[in-house]
């Protein structure tokens, strides 16, 4: 299955025949292969398919935290000290860091050379599969370098997704929530029955989840308006998320959204009118999937700190995308510091009870 943009295309569970037809295509000097411990032994014997042209690994420590400048210095080295050229390619096999992160090196070696992607985590293949955001992580401040940029091709392997633990599935299975939230009542209708995610044929859910977020960014590129849709959950997931990276129990990406959906689910029954009994339909499902916990009141003054902080946000005011009922929403509601702490406490006490 191939789903076209504008620039490039992605493919759904082909692998070697589209990569066969680049190198046909294209004159490469060197090929260059980004994993990381676990992607280097789960997906790259993958690539050891009959023409496919020699590479070499460039290896790096799996995690968000290393998801920074000290990695794409290493990154770069690398790809001097081979010698790599503008005509070179880097194809970055792993999850949102590998993709973000080898494709911001890549973006920037030389002024650029092609990359292309090869998303291994449900996270990556429904999200960062799509849109060409490109970054790393600074100061504790997750994608705040970073630039937009298309890579040549993606490429979706629903196989992967079998070697991926629970907690990752479940983690990515967030932005598939998302997407249907925003604009998909009906694949919302489908999710609503999930009673857990061991059981799913991936391939048609990633297909319609990429593609109901290609439809978005299509005709917002540059995330001046429509895109910011995407940030459903977003607001304060991130800072959630952000948090709870420099503590002893992080959150994973999707876990946070999660929470940062029933944040702003709740804030969407008083700016947007979500009815209750949609607001609880979202409820029930994120806690049958996630068991969020109560997020402690003390905390409350940093997650809105960080929240100003956000790139999306400006002027100091804190933005939302609205939930008016699952499959509608809209963009750019101004929400007071106040009315956010009130809807976190909210579902505080609803996750309690
Ligand atoms: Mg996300």
């Amino acid at each position: 299955m191939e789903i076209k943009l504008q620039e490039y295309s992605i493919h759904i569970d082909s692998l070697a025949a589209p990569l066969l037809e680049y190198f046909e295509s294209h004159s490469t000097s060197k090929v260059f292969v980004l994993v990381d411990e676990n992607t280097k032994e789960h997906c790259l014997p993958s690539l050891n398919f009959e023409g496919m042209p020699d590479f070499q690994i460039i290896e790096i420590k799996a995690g968000e935290q290393f998801k920074n400048i000290d990695s794409c210095q290493l990154i770069w080295q690398r790809l001097l000290e081979s010698a790599a050229d503008r005509k070179a390619l880097l194809i970055n096999l792993g999850g949102g860091v590998i993709g973000d992160m080898g494709g911001f090196c890549a973006a920037t070696f030389k002024r650029g050379i092609p990359f292309i992607q090869i998303p291994t985590t449900l996270l990556s293949q429904v999200d960062a599969s799509v849109g060409g955001k490109l970054g790393i992580d600074f100061q504790e401040v997750k994608n705040s370098i970073g630039l937009f940029q298309n890579p040549e091709m993606v490429l979706l392997q629903p196989d992967f997704l079998k070697t991926l633990p629970s907690a990752e599935l479940r983690s990515g299975f967030a932005e598939v929530i998302k997407h249907a939230l925003i604009q998909d009542k009906d694949q919302w209708d489908e999710i609503e029955k999930i009673e857990n995610l061991s059981a799913i044929e991936w391939k048609n859910w990633i297909a319609r989840s990429v593609i109901i977020k290609k439809n978005i960014v299509v005709v917002d590129p540059f995330e001046k308006g429509e895109r910011k849709k995407l940030n459903f959950g977003h607001t304060v997931g991130h800072a959630i998320e952000s948090f709870f990276l420099n503590t002893e129990s992080p959150l994973l990406h999707g876990e946070a959204i999660a929470w940062g959906m029933l944040a702003e689910a709740k804030l969407s029954q008083v700016f947007a009118n979500l009815s209750d009994k949609h607001f609880q339909g979202i409820f029930d499902l994120i806690e049958r999937l996630y068991q969020p916990k109560p997020i402690t009141e003390t905390i409350m003054p940093e997650l809105v700190k960080s929240m100003k902080n956000d790139k999306k946000n400006s002027f100091g005011k804190i933005n939302f995308t609205m939930l008016k009922e699952p499959g509608t929403s809209f963009i750019n509601q101004d929400i007071a510091e106040q009315s956010i702490i009130k809807a976190i406490l909210e579902v505080n006490q609803q996750l309690s009870s």
